[in-house]
């Protein structure tokens, strides 16, 4: 049985005592100021006095499927979730890189083996699931392209309906998963902060559930299980150094928030160090860190669309985690995210969309500046797959001419 669980506002601390749907809080929605990230974003807190009376540890996370997880989650019960394997990715060990063996320990968790091939789905999975038990049958998001295709595919699943809104320039093979999967797509002639805004409307006028990132706190719920997946696949341990590819700040935040909750817990007695990676074109959330009250917008320009954002819709929570717990923001730009996108795929057999490719862009860097420390354990999290955005890569790779099926010839081509 899930216990109660209560709202928490991520900046004025003002709880909501509701188990029903509580988007931002209801002070802090009040101050947004225009062309600033949103306030008032909330967090779900559970009871872990209570929970922690009969938690049982060692590999407790393993499965989402697992009533261990109920008691952390703001649902009543686990059958409300989709029948689809949702998380539970798998987090492969590399030992040598560029021919060479690795003097630290390397981890790639591997989030594009979701349903929908992203790590979306454990926010959807979550907001389908809250839907379930209270009846809604249509959920609303506004997206770059990955958030939308992850709902409309959970939804496919769930038997439920899905509105998508979509800038128009979202990559194709995101438009077509949506599309695919049934969803009612509404191209909007904008922005991904227009598509934002239109649904915010909607939800206003008609209480259609909204899946928004940030905006829905159950986004923020659903992905810090990935960060409990860690720690079991770690053997029970954190890592030292974990690179989040950031745009909004929703997964790097759920990944505090699921680090936090085993912190609460007494689970674990150390938080892993973060490192907020963000492309450089596209990175107003670690620019912002030292006045985020000051926050300035630079419009983004980045090939990775999944981390390209102009106003962070999670920015006010993200700081304050990466401040309270020592976090690092690092930015790449887009010829080193394309650069790691390569050599991740020719040398792990993993492709990587460029947002994921930046994570581990970001590994490469600091590992160039000599800051990862000798036997120190280092997880990237890979948060989508290569396939969605073949176009971002076309221009690193080349299609021979065709060769006459001929073998001379073809040896001739391989040079044998
Ligand atoms: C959404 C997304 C991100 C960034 O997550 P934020 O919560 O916006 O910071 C990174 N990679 C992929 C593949 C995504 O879909």
């Amino acid at each position: 049985m899930s216990l109660d669980f209560k709202y928490q506002c991520s900046d004025c601390n003002k709880e909501v005592q509701s188990n029903e749907i509580v988007y931002l809080c209801p002070d802090c929605e009040k101050k947004k100021k225009p062309g600033m990230p949103p306030k008032g974003v909330m967090k779900v807190i559970y009871d872990y006095d209570i929970i922690k009376e009969d938690f049982r540890g060692g590999d407790i996370f393993f499965d989402l499927k697992s009533e261990n997880y109920l008691d952390l989650l703001p649902i009543k019960s686990i059958d409300s979730l989709p029948g689809l394997r949702i998380g539970n990715t798998p987090m492969y060990e590399v030992d040598e890189f560029e021919g060479k063996a690795l003097n630290s320990y390397l981890y790639l968790k591997d989030d594009s083996r979701n349903p929908t091939f992203s790590l979306k789905d454990r926010a959807s999975a979550l907001v389908s699931a809250f839907a379930k038990e209270k009846g809604l049958k249509k959920i609303v998001t506004a997206s770059t392209g990955n958030s939308g295709s992850s709902l409309a595919g959970i939804c496919a699943a769930q038997g439920q309906e899905s509105i998508i809104l979509v800038p128009e320039s979202a990559p194709k093979a995101k438009l077509m998963q949506v599309m695919m999967y049934g969803a009612s797509i509404v191209p909007v002639a904008g922005n991904y902060d227009d598509a934002f805004d239109l649904s915010l409307q909607l939800t206003k006028e008609t209480s259609i559930f909204n899946r928004n990132t940030g905006f829905n706190p159950l986004t923020i719920e659903g992905k810090k299980i990935v960060a409990f997946e860690i720690y079991d696949q770690m053997g029970g341990r954190v890592p030292d150094l974990l690179f989040v590819p950031t745009g909004d700040g929703v997964i790097l935040s759920g990944i505090y928030k699921g680090f936090e909750d085993l912190l609460k817990l007494g689970i674990i007695k150390t938080m892993p160090t973060l490192v907020a990676v963000q492309a450089e074109g596209s990175s107003n959330l670690i620019k912002n860190i030292a006045k985020p009250e000051e926050f300035k917008m630079v419009k983004s320009k980045t090939i990775a669309d999944s981390i390209s954002v102009d106003i962070p819709r999670n920015f006010y929570m993200a700081v304050n985690y990466l401040k309270k717990y020592k976090g690092i923001g690092l930015a790449v730009n887009d010829k080193e995210i394309m650069e790691a996108s390569q050599k991740l795929a020719q040398q792990t057999g993993i492709f990587s969309e460029p947002s994921s490719a930046a994570a581990f862009a970001g590994f490469m860097k600091m590992k160039k500046q000599g800051k990862i420390e000798e036997a120190s354990s280092n997880v990237v999290l890979l948060t989508g797959s290569g396939l969605k955005d073949i176009q971002a890569v076309e221009k690193i790779v080349k299609m021979p001419k065709p060769v006459d099926a001929d073998l001379k010839k073809l040896k001739k081509f391989l040079g044998i």
